[in-house]
């Protein structure tokens, strides 16, 4: 099973893929977990990227894709993946297609996990965490809707629409039916 998770930033993507991929048995790719372990490592890769982690900007493609090209081993493609904040472009998008490819499979589902912007808004800034302040809040929707929210059409042909409101074992169970919708 190889699954993409598309959502704005807040709409649980991570919380739900640490479950999801739990209870699938596929492993869980998450670029911002990634890009957060890159800046504990204090590294200069670090420092350029905590730059766009705090501005809220994307780190530029050739960084992104060369590191998630590095997790998807042959393997990874037979066992199965969970992918969640990749891709967050339409370049990403195709730059994945390509690799996925060469790997001889491809993505089966889009989930899009669908929520009013206003509660996102309030649960990132209920989190905390050092890059949701409200102004980079506030900059991270607005390069979802630009440069993320695309992709609905890009994958129209694999996606299933999960509203994301509710508790997490709610939501999670939605999650899980769509999928069953699309076996
Ligand atoms: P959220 O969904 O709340 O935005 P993430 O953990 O997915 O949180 O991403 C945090 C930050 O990591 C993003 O604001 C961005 O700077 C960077 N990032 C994550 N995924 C990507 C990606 N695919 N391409 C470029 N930058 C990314």
């Amino acid at each position: 099973m190889r699954i993409l998770i598309v959502g704005p930033p807040g709409a649980g993507k991570g919380t739900q893929a640490a479950v999801l991929s739990a209870e699938l048995g596929v492993v869980h790719i998450s670029t911002g977990d990634m890009f957060r372990a890159y800046v504990d490592s204090e590294t200069e890769l670090g420092r350029q990227v905590k730059a766009y982690l705090d501005a809220g900007a994307l780190v530029p493609d050739e960084v992104t894709n060369v590191m998630v090209a590095q997790q998807l081993t042959e393997d990874v493609c037979r066992a199965g993946f969970l992918l969640d904040g990749f891709p967050r472009t339409v370049g990403q998008a195709e730059a994945l297609e390509a690799l996925l490819r060469d790997r001889d499979c491809e993505i089966d589902t889009v989930l899009a996990f669908d929520v009013p912007e206003d509660q996102v808004v309030e649960r990132l800034l209920a989190r905390g965490r050092e890059d949701d302040t409200e102004d980079v809040i506030r900059h991270r929707q607005q390069l979802y809707r630009e440069e993320t929210a695309p992709l609905l059409d890009f994958y129209s042909d694999r996606l299933v629409t999960v509203p994301a409101v509710g508790s997490v074992p709610d939501v999670t169970a939605r999650a899980l039916d769509a999928l069953r919708t699309r076996a």
